[in-house]
């Protein structure tokens, strides 16, 4: 793992789940669901939990919604599933909580955006009631800035203020710390109506890139609350993936970030997991995390004499993700291996030399073989129709002979 200089933060407990301090940077998403239609929810959050997300924040925006969350956190409970659920509030979160207690006790955790309880509009008794119900349910909360909701009065303030400067700053600065103000004030005001310090999670969101470092390197300097990390609206496909991966990556390399999620936009249909897949995938190509084994595949070019060595990289990927809810429980460690795939031996067998396992599938007018290698040595050549089945054969035996089995837990008699 990359030995990077973790910024310290307060350590919090939501649930079971550690975020902040030493704990390692944990990875959540949210649902998509109409949270009121429990079954629903529940196999989206049984699914993003599958998928390896550690926290579930689930929208709770109306009566309806209340009335759900208690029986979802049951029904998953049920399944074996206890991964904490978060309760996303808005506008009405105050009066939700207090009419529907048995939601204020099944939520591991309460979002609240100070932008829309009231803050900074003369009183802010509704952000009072929401920190009062956390604290009495020992419930810690995130304070989560959004600058699409973001505090007007507060901003309109530090507009006015800065304009009386005698060198102004521009708008864009002004709204960043005002971003960052309304995190910090909402805080202290937090602690104030009865929160422990270790309770409280602060984010603030926004949807480029720079603005979003610049933001977060302001908090973490001026705080010790873990920090939960993310962009907003961060789009979909491609997009969405390089700007959360860019400016996440710049982040987490300075040590900022104690948990994170990735606000991708689903494709019509599209699983949800994708999201979760990202914030891994992000943790693990830094050398922060390590999730699932990682399958180093080359580009391919005119070398290559088919599509056959792509499918076989995406083949080995799949069956590597596949295998891992099984191999996780059973073998330690199994999760740091890797696995190359190359179209030729132009670079092949060098980098299969560098994995843990690694195959040179035949370029154009090479032999027809492939070479295997393990641990850096020629392993054996495969030559035919099976060389993808073959290959994960080996795999297999690498996996078993390699990461020492966990030892079972004695069954009490
Ligand atoms: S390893 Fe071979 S097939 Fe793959 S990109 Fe390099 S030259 Fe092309």
């Amino acid at each position: 793992m990359a030995t990077i200089q973790r910024r310290k933060s307060l350590s919090c407990m939501i649930g079971t789940v550690r975020v902040g301090g030493d704990a390692p940077v944990v990875v959540q998403s949210m649902t998509n669901t109409d949270t009121a239609d429990a079954a629903s929810t529940v196999q989206q959050v049984a699914a993003l939990a599958r998928a390896g997300s550690e926290l579930v924040r689930v929208t709770v925006n109306n009566e309806e919604s209340a009335a759900a969350v208690a029986p979802i956190v049951e029904q998953l409970a049920r399944q074996g599933i206890t991964v904490p659920v978060i309760g996303d509030f808005h506008y009405n979160g105050h009066l939700l909580l207090k009419k529907y207690p048995e939601c204020a006790r099944a939520l591991a955790k309460y979002r609240i955006n100070p932008g829309n309880v009231g803050i900074g509009r003369k009183d802010d008794a509704n952000f009072g009631t929401m920190i009062e119900v956390a604290a009495e349910n020992n419930k810690p909360v995130r304070i989560g800035v959004n600058w699409g909701s973001l505090d007007q009065a507060l901003l309109t303030r530090m507009m006015d203020e800065n304009s009386r400067l005698p060198e102004p700053k521009d708008a864009r600065s002004v709204t960043m710390d005002a971003i960052v103000v309304s995190a910090l004030n909402s805080a202290r005001l937090a602690e104030q109506y009865g929160l422990r310090p270790d309770q409280i999670i602060l984010s603030a969101k926004v949807s480029g890139v720079q603005d979003l470092i610049d933001v977060y390197r302001s908090l973490a300097a001026r705080c010790n609350y873990p920090l939960h990390l993310g962009l907003t609206e961060a789009g979909m496909g491609a997009k969405g993936i390089v700007a959360s991966s860019a400016a996440l990556a710049v982040l987490l390399q300075e040590g900022i970030g104690d948990t994170i999620r990735v606000s991708l936009t689903p494709a019509p249909g599209g699983d949800r997991s994708e999201e979760v897949r990202v914030a891994q995938q992000i943790l693990q190509s830094l050398g922060i995390r390590s999730f699932t084994p990682q399958v180093t595949a080359c580009p391919g070019c005119g070398r290559t004499t088919s599509t056959f060595f792509q499918e076989m990289a995406e083949q080995i990927q799949t069956y590597l993700r596949d295998s891992m809810p099984l191999w996780k429980d059973r073998y330690v460690g199994v999760e740091e291996m890797k696995v190359a795939v190359m179209g030729c031996v132009v670079n092949g067998p060098g980098e299969s030399k560098h994995a843990s396992l690694g195959i040179s599938l035949p370029g154009t007018f090479e032999e027809p073989k492939a070479p295997v290698y393990v641990d850096g040595r020629l392993f054996t050549t495969l030559k035919g129709d099976r060389i993808v089945a073959e290959f994960i054969t080996i795999l297999d035996q690498y996996v078993e002979s390699h990461y020492a089995a966990k030892e079972e837990v004695p069954v009490p008699v």
